[in-house]
């Protein structure tokens, strides 16, 4: 599939694996990131806005709009504050610890107004969601036609026939909000899901990290920085992997070239309740549609993504 000119909108909670993405689409040809729209998740939603802000600076791409979203599950009565283990695996700061700098920008607005001009206007955009699925809830109750206008949204989060990271059943993104996720599963959006059975196919080492000190430039030092941070956390939780696994990038890459995944086409939904909150199964009540919403993806072609995404974050950071 082509990838001429192709425009996107990224729902992050930046995030280590957020930055990821980050750096693989502006590293991609023919793409442009038309907006950022902030969530709460491995951050509060104000230290994701300061991150996203600093990491398009470092990249060189201060121009992309960023925007304010939730800073809190549909459910929830106060903002979301990261847990201890969650500090413990993005950093204090969500990126490793990595130094932040060049991040004074204006207080973000709201991503609904300028999503409702989105739809009125019929953007051609792909919208990749790399956090909870907090925004995407709330962004299709406020914006009429919305839905249409996106087309199929891709999403990192769930897993289906692998366990989750954060229970056994549940993974973080559908585990910060599984009320909001259940509603993007179930409310008729076309959805592309990347999910844990694919994302923990696609590990980054420190080979990497080493090959992008040797750039030189800042950006690739900071990454470098970041990135050798949840390389050792990955070493201690998941020492099987032998190194770090590319969630948001994968959803990013996905997005902009579906043949890198092969799919199962099904209804999903969350389950809400009890041990199993925020698992992701397909839907017993509409197991038998005709149409299915949700493309999930079971396989990855990780050769080709990791060689694509060394190509792309390279750029992005020299
Ligand atoms: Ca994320």
């Amino acid at each position: 599939m082509s990838e001429a000119r192709r425009r996107l909108i990224l729902d992050l909670d930046t995030g280590v694996d957020d930055a990821l993405a980050l750096a693989y689409a502006l590293g991609s040809p023919g793409v442009e990131v038309a907006a950022v729209i902030c969530s709460y998740g491995n951050v509060s939603m104000r230290t994701v806005v300061r991150n996203t802000c600093a990491v398009l600076d470092l990249l060189g791409h201060p121009e992309v709009p960023v925007f304010s979203g939730a800073d809190r599950a549909l459910d929830a009565t106060a903002p979301f504050a990261p847990s201890a283990g969650v500090r413990r695996i993005h950093g204090e700061n969500g990126l490793g610890g990595a130094s932040v700098r060049g991040w004074c920008r204006m207080a973000p607005q709201s991503a609904l107004g300028y999503l409702r001009e989105v739809a009125t206007r019929g953007d051609d955009v792909e919208y990749v969601a790399t956090g909870p699925l907090t925004n995407l809830a709330t962004e299709l109750v406020n914006v009429s036609g919305l839905g249409g206008a996106l087309g199929r949204v891709t999403f990192m989060g769930g897993a289906l026939a692998v366990p989750g990271n954060v229970t056994p059943c549940a993974e973080a993104n559908i585990a910060n909000d599984p009320t909001a996720a259940d509603a993007v599963l179930r409310g008729g959006l076309k959805t592309r899901m990347i999910g844990l059975d694919v994302t923990h196919q696609v590990v980054l080492t420190r080979d990497d990290t080493a090959a992008w000190r040797n750039l030189g430039t800042p950006a690739a030092r900071f990454f470098a920085d970041m990135v050798d941070h949840y390389i050792t956390i990955y070493r201690q939780n998941n020492p099987q992997l032998g190194g770090c696994a590319l969630h948001d990038p994968l959803a990013v890459a996905a997005a902009l070239d579906p043949s890198l995944v092969r799919c199962l086409s099904a209804n999903l939904c969350v389950d809400l309740e009890g041990p199993t909150r925020g698992r992701t199964v397909c839907d017993p009540d509409r197991l038998r549609d005709a149409e299915k919403s949700c493309e999930v993806a079971l396989e990855v072609d990780a050769a080709r993504f990791m060689d694509y995404f060394r190509v792309r974050v390279t750029r992005a950071l020299s």
